[in-house]
Formats: C-alpha cells, structure tokens, sequence
C-alpha cells in the first residue's frame, strides 16, 4: 500500500525540519537505500532566482535538513539540481541559486553548474538525473495557472534542460495531452523518493506570483502519484480538477482508496486554496457551458500584459514557447495569435505583470 509520511513543521527551524527528515525516513525506510556510494540527486523547484519568503522556491532550509540526515547515513555524494525556467547555463545557474540562498548550501554538498544534457525514453533531460542512483525530489507545494496544482510530478518539468521545456509545450498544447507527457516524465525519471514542502506554500497566482499560504507541513512518498494525491487533500483541492492526478488514475499508477497516511494528522486547508485567475477565470473545468466552449473554442482564458507594472525585462519573451511576446519601448507585447495558454509568461514574471483575460481566440 502506498505510504505518505507526514510532518507537522511550522516553520523552516532547522532542528525541526532534521527531526522531520528523520522521521519520514524511518518511515519509508530510506535508510536502507543509502549506501557511501549512492549518487544522490536532490531535485528542487527553483522555478526562477527568487528570494525564498516569496514562496516560489524549495526552500533551503528544507535541501540543509535532507542533506544533514543523508550524511548521517554516509552519502558521500550529494548534488543540488535543477532546470530553472529560462535558459540553462552555469552563469544563469548561478544567478539563481545566489537569489534562492542556496549558494551556502555549496558548504554541504554539491550545487550542479554542469550542464551537460542527455536523452532518455523520449526526453531530453538534465545530465545529473541521467547519472543519479537515488533521486529526491523535493517540490513546493503551489497552485498553477496550466495544471491547477504544483507538487511532485509537475516538479520533474525541470529535469528538462532550459527552453528545451517549451518544445513539450508546443507539442501539447492541450492540457490533457500536457498533463499526461508530464506523467510520462515522470515515468521516465522515477524519483526514489518525493519530499515536499509545504511548510509555506503559494496559492492564488501560482506558481510564480501567488501569496504565501502557512500551512506548516512536510510529506514524504515513495510515490510521487500518492504524495500529489495527499498535496490536493491539503489544499483541500477536488481532485478531478488537477489534470496531473485524474489522468494518473486513470492510468493506474494512483489508487486514492490505497493511500495510506501515517506519522501527524493532515488537516486540509479551510478555506482551500486559492486558485488561479487563469483557472478560475477559464471555462474548462467547471461548467456546461465551459465544456461547450472548450469543445467550441468559442473563449478561453489568455495572458494580457498590465502596462504599468511591466518592467521590460524579457523574461516572458524568452519563456514563450510560441514566441509571440516582443519587448517594444521597455514593455511586453504579446502577439494576438498564436498563444495556447500555457502561461509560462505568468510563471516567469518578476513583476506580477501578466493578468488573465477571457476572451475569444482571434
Ligand atoms: S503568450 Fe504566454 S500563455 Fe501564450 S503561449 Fe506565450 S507563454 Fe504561453
Ligand atoms: S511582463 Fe513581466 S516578464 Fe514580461 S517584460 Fe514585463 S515584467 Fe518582464
């Protein structure tokens, strides 16, 4: 049957995330997997080079705690990695991990400035998930304006190297056939282990410009499928709604009547979260009528550049996988065709820029 471990942790105290760490562990019986020479891969979200109270980040308190117990047990080889939106180069590295306070982790284990790439069951990946033995991945637990909710599997979207994220984009525009490349990624990487932080969490404009949500917990799973069917049961989130779990039930790699919790209760969120605008303003999920236009193509929801807060930076443009935003006079333009409501501009946005708009496709 399987087990999530869940911690009460309220707030990122490193005594407390240690005892945490220890105890999901025991839980999951990690200790048997780690031997000196186990390459471990800590997998976080580092979404962009965002300081870690606002939320968008795993934070490193969370990666100190992990990397403590896991020296404990004698892992000799630790590595820090992830595909930060954006483009994949050690300077652009960097810049992200000095922004996340992940640089003094640099004194525990080793922060990936490799960006060697190679290609498995139909992906190109990130060097370290190819080379790893035991692989954490560590999200943070967010709402998402394309998949509803960011927890364990739509974390391993960053085991793609850079803009090469945005080609899955293009390839499936759609959000079922999205949600299901993204369940097949995770097919592919197969994490050992999946530990989350939802310590503070993001809801509303998730997952880059969203508020921080205290919910002060940390989950741990064997199974990346199970632990985002108890991240929804946290947010108090219907679980048809996040696209990630209804197509992994379908699929059979997630059985909500086998998960087993065990360690502290798990009190879901009240109020739940807050969704994004540009789920809640969108029609696909909730109504007739949303079905007739989703079907129809009549509405749907799209991206729109708030003039005043746009500081021009590019980041929206560089994240398009379609292209179709130009900087013109220091602020962002985005094409009137072509988009497929990804809102990779909205996750990349520095500025809180990009709102939603309801509209018919041009
Ligand atoms: S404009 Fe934004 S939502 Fe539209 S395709 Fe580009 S990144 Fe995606
Ligand atoms: S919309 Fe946001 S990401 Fe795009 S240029 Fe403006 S501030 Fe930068």
């Amino acid at each position: 049957m399987p087990v999530v471990s869940v911690r009460r942790v309220p707030e990122y105290e490193d005594e407390a995330l240690y005892q945490a760490v220890c105890a999901h562990f025991e839980a999951l019986g990690v200790e048997a997997d780690i031997t000196p020479d186990t390459r471990v891969l800590l997998k976080p979200n580092l979404l962009a080079g965002r300081d870690p109270s606002l939320g968008v980040t795993t934070h490193p308190a969370v990666l100190r705690a992990l990397i403590r117990r896991l020296r404990e047990l004698g892992a000799k080889h630790i590595l820090i990695a992830d595909s930060p939106g954006g483009v994949y180069t050690a300077a652009s590295l960097k810049k992200v991990y000095a922004a996340c306070w992940y640089l003094p982790l640099s004194e525990l284990a080793e922060l990936n400035l490799n960006t060697a790439t190679g290609e498995a069951g139909g992906f190109a990946l990130i060097r370290p998930v190819m080379d790893a033995d035991f692989i954490i991945n560590c999200p943070k637990l967010k709402t998402h304006g394309l998949t509803v909710m960011s927890a364990g599997v739509k974390n391993l979207f960053g085991c793609i190297p850079g803009i090469i994220k945005t080609e899955q984009h293009c390839l499936n525009p759609n959000i079922e056939d999205f949600s299901n490349r993204l369940l097949d990624l995770s097919l592919v990487v197969k994490p050992a282990l999946t530990f989350l932080d939802a310590v503070e969490c993001m809801e509303g404009n998730g997952p880059g410009g969203g508020k921080i949500r205290l919910m002060g917990y940390t989950l741990a799973s064997r199974c990346v499928y199970t632990l985002d069917e108890a991240a929804a049961s946290l947010m108090a989130l219907r679980p048809t709604m996040a696209p990630t779990l209804r197509y992994a039930r379908k699929r059979s790699l997630s059985d909500p009547a086998a998960v087993e919790l065990t360690g502290d209760p798990l009190v879901a969120a009240d109020p739940p979260f807050l969704l994004p605008d540009a789920i809640t303003k969108g029609e696909r999920f909730f109504s007739i009528n949303g079905l007739f236009h989703h079907f129809f193509g009549r509405k749907r929801t799209y991206p729109v550049v708030n003039t005043e807060r746009c500081i021009g930076c590019g980041r929206c443009a560089e994240s398009c996988p379609k292209q179709i935003i130009k900087i013109q006079e220091r602020k962002a333009v985005i094409a009137n065709k072509g988009c497929i409501s990804c809102f990779c501009c909205q996750e990349m946005c520095p500025a809180h820029a990009i709102e939603t708009q309801r509209r018919r496709a041009w």
